[in-house]
């Protein structure tokens, strides 16, 4: 059935991909609003709309674009734990009140939404051997530890939502990401850069500039790392399986794809030299937690998600651990120029927050 998909946070990493794949399939009305469309460009300009908004001073843009929907997909997240740690409101105000908004909104006009929240919900658990959507525990730091504002401001809206879910006011579906990764992750850094973009960007920007990568505490904890691919894939299932997916939460990552950050950092090493036949020009530099990305942060080390709910829906994903990065590091390989010259015309990149805070992420 054609259907008009409303996706609001469409220009960041997660969104843009799924721009793609649906231009890809051609099945449905796309209608996408962010601040910025740079990581648009290259799609086809005539297979969607683009709203340039902030969605947090244009509300009668939003509610148009919602109001027109069939299906509204909420990305808006800042997605950066320098920004937890330096603007702890601004990371509330936008991905739990804006967020909250919208959740409103759908109910106002009836209208199905998909949110992405993140795989951070489950807080630093270690019960059991992966972290399953209906039945693990979440446990967070303490309050003067700023970074879970993110954590439990996702799992607020969470709350929130099952619980006019359960009053039938809203039909929706959670989708908790685990460390997705592709092409268009983030932006690359200046050498030496702390507390910037998620962990690939920071190792792809060292291997390309010849900076150091920083191991945070050691690199020694554990994520899961998903294709982009699997996770567009993944998407797919949940919209094209409504009843099933109604009121639900699901894990969305790859268990096998478990590594340490350290053991990350080896092998985007021996695939750079595999890629280039060049020797990676990086050395791997240990930094605490706090002297990357500043006081109040603190980590977690990870448990793989239990993927049993979505795979009863059919989809499973099928990228291993080298396929991913292989794909995600050939893309930034093969536009080195066009990459390092976007870095240089950044002048000195600017520190995390500020370049962090003209952007809408999506939540990872
Ligand atoms: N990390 C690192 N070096 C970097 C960037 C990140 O060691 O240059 C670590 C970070 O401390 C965390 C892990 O990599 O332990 C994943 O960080 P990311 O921000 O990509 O994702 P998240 O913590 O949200 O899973």
């Amino acid at each position: 059935m054609h259907v008009n998909i409303a996706i609001l946070g469409a220009g960041g990493f997660v969104g843009s991909h799924m721009v793609e794949h649906l231009l890809r399939r051609g099945e449905h009305e796309v209608v996408c609003v962010d601040l910025t469309d740079e990581k648009l460009k290259g799609l086809p300009h005539n297979g969607y709309t683009f709203h340039r908004a902030d969605v947090r001073q244009a509300p009668d843009v939003v509610e148009r674009v919602i109001e027109r929907a069939d299906v509204v997909v909420d990305l808006i997240a800042y997605a950066n734990p320098s920004i937890y740690v330096t603007a702890p409101l601004a990371v509330f105000e936008l991905n739990f009140m804006q967020n909250l908004e919208i959740a409103r909104l759908c109910m106002c006009h009836g209208k199905r939404l998909i949110q992405y929240s993140s795989a951070e919900v489950y807080g630093k658990a270690r019960d059991g051997s992966c972290f399953s959507e209906d039945r693990s525990d979440s446990t967070f730091g303490p309050v003067r530890k700023q970074r879970w504002i993110y954590a439990v401001g996702k799992l607020l809206l969470e709350q929130v939502l099952y619980a006019h879910g359960m009053a039938g006011d809203l039909v929706f579906t959670i989708i908790r990401p685990f460390n997705f990764v592709g092409s268009r992750l983030d932006y690359l850094v200046a050498p030496g850069t702390m507390g910037g973009p998620r962990v690939f960007a920071h190792f792809m920007s060292a291997l390309l500039t010849g900076g150091p990568i920083h191991l945070v505490d050691g690199g020694r904890v554990h994520r899961a790392f998903l294709h982009i691919e699997d996770a567009n894939e993944a998407f797919q299932t949940i919209l094209d399986n409504p009843d099933r997916a109604r009121n639900e939460i699901f894990n969305v990552g790859n268990p096998a794809n478990n590594v340490t950050i350290r053991e990350l950092a080896v092998l985007m090493l021996e695939l750079y030299e595999a890629l280039t036949g060049e020797k990676a020009p990086c050395e791997l530099v240990e930094v605490s937690g706090e002297e990357f990305y500043g006081a109040g942060y603190e980590d977690a080390d990870r448990l793989p998600p239990d993927i049993t709910k979505l795979k009863s829906l059919g989809w499973e994903p099928k990228r291993d651990l080298r396929t991913t990065f292989a794909d995600a590091m050939a893309y930034y390989l093969e536009n080195r120029e066009r990459e390092l010259a976007n870095l240089r015309a950044q002048g000195n990149v600017p520190d995390a927050v500020t370049r962090s805070s003209g952007h809408v992420y999506a939540a990872a």
